[in-house]
């Protein structure tokens, strides 16, 4: 008997017959993510772990015959990183997803990996609570977001992820199980495990708790729409935005072709006039949120003034529904952009300030490969989003070889929030400092010896092998 079908005995004994799939009957959503260039690949099985112990004993076994294991949470990753691993199984989370507490004293929220976004913001309505971090697929999972460090457009205000998340239980490649932090906001007390597992990409250990931390919930909200003439004028503002004081929810730009493509694709008409439309070449959205209806007025006031004075060809303070409808759209911007044909997306980061520089440098590769490359972002941190057409693969790679290359040396990083996964590896292998590079490799086989989580996530998968062998 193989390995392979060793392991699928040892899958049944540990998670019982109906949480194991095996050849045809595991299902299609488990070979990809929603990457664009991702390939679809059939694992061995698929197991359904109950409970951290089940899952501990999951890694033991595939620890012992050498298997690799793929963390899957609900797949809506961007970058590959829950793709499988052919002869390998993945480890499904979706029967983990209970929330284990509400701490109403202590503002936390104990849960399980699988559960969802939306099912969290559900239950925390009630209590007057919500848990921040937005990215914009609330059937998301928060194993997920933990290990992609997700972010989103509150990022602004509230942080990522990380700044959320105040522990971890987590099973590592040898099956042994830590649980780092709790239910306190500090700590000195040797390395921070649980920072270093968030963003991980499930390559370091299996996340099956996380300790998470909640706000109050404000009320009232607006929603402001200023189109801009250009883009230099809207990176210019961000940051007066950003010292304003009126600590805003969102800030998000969109440029000309993007905002045609979410609206057409959402069907919304916002009623930007249409002289204005035809000056406007980007818009900046921005979302207030506060506890008192009268401070919102007033920051919302001080915000269309002052946007006013920094070159905004109009400002509109958008009807609740339409400016739920706006958000909503640009949330969906992803596959406004897949429906029309998109072939693949980048998520550089760079300084605010640099975001002009970002896209003249974007635009310049773009002529010159003659490519199309639109996108929106997250004004307030950086984050740029850009849907790239360019059809032959080996001058797309070079054009995003060249955008990720122009933010880092702008003093960004190769990805924002959507991870490394398996589909941008090779330009973290590019561009990241080999130094760095082989410090994670060495701390991925301290949590990880025999190599079996992920393997081929972040890093190149032969690479990871021969380093912990
Ligand atoms: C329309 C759309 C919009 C999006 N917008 C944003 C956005 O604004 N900001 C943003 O940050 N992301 C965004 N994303 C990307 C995606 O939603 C996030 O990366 C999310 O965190 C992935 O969660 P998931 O449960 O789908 O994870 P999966 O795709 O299942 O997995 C993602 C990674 O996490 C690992 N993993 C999953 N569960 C565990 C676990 N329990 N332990 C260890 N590792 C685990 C996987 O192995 C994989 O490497 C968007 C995606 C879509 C489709």
């Amino acid at each position: 008997m193989s390995a392979v079908h060793e392991i699928e005995d040892r899958l049944i004994d540990i998670a019982g017959a109906v949480n194991v799939d095996t050849g045809a009957d595991i299902n299609q959503d488990a070979t990809h993510d929603e990457a664009l260039t991702g390939v679809p690949v059939r694992p061995r099985a698929v197991v359904r772990p109950g409970s951290t112990e089940e899952v501990a004993a999951i890694v033991r076994a595939a620890a012992s015959e050498g298997v690799p294991l793929t963390a899957r949470g609900s797949g809506t990753g961007l970058s590959g990183g829950c793709t499988p691993v052919e002869a390998g199984v993945v480890v499904s989370f979706e029967r983990m997803n209970r929330i284990l507490e509400i701490d109403t004293a202590n503002h936390v929220a104990v849960v399980e990996p699988g559960l969802t976004l939306a099912e969290l913001d559900a239950a925390l309505i009630p209590f007057g609570l919500v848990y921040p971090v937005f990215p914009g697929e609330q059937s998301a999972s928060l194993g997920g977001n933990v290990a992609t460090n997700a972010g989103g457009m509150r990022a602004v205000k509230y942080g990522v992820t990380r700044h959320h998340v105040l522990g971890i239980t987590a099973v590592l490649g040898t099956g042994e199980v830590v649980t780092s932090g709790g239910k306190f906001v500090k700590s000195t007390s040797g390395y921070d495990l649980t920072q270093l597992v968030i963003g991980s990409e499930g390559t370091l250990a299996l996340v099956t708790r996380a300790t998470l931390r909640l706000h109050p919930r404000p009320e009232f909200s607006a929603t402001l729409l200023a189109p801009y003439a250009s883009l230099d004028e809207i990176a210019a503002a961000v940051p007066h935005v950003v010292a304003s004081g009126v600590g805003p929810l969102m800030v998000e730009y969109i440029d000309l072709v993007s905002m045609a493509g979410i609206t057409a694709n959402a069907g919304i008409d916002l009623g930007v006039p249409d002289e204005v439309q035809a000056r406007a070449l980007a818009y900046l959205v921005i979302v207030l949120e506060s506890h008192h209806t009268e401070r919102l007025e007033e920051d919302t006031q001080v915000l269309a003034e002052m946007l006013a004075a920094l070159g905004a060809l109009d400002v509109y303070v958008l009807p609740d529904q339409s400016g739920t409808d706006l958000v909503g759209a640009r949330e969906r911007a992803f596959w406004a952009a897949k429906a029309n044909g998109a072939d693949d997306i980048v998520d550089v980061v760079v300084p605010r300030a640099a975001i002009p520089d970002m896209l003249a440098t974007v635009n310049g590769l773009a002529a010159d490969t003659s490519s199309l490359v639109v996108g929106c972002g997250h004004a307030g941190d950086g984050n740029v989003h850009l849907s790239v057409w360019q059809s032959d693969p080996e001058v797309r790679h070079r054009l995003l070889h060249d955008i990720i290359a122009a933010g880092v040396s702008l003093g960004g990083a190769v990805s924002g929030e959507h991870g490394i996964g398996t589909e941008k590896r090779s330009y973290l292998a590019d561009l990241e400092d080999p130094v760095k590079l082989d410090l994670l490799r060495r701390i991925k086989s301290a949590f990880d010896p025999v190599g079996i989580l992920n393997p081929g996530t972040i890093f190149d998968p032969v690479a990871a092998h021969a380093e912990v062998r």
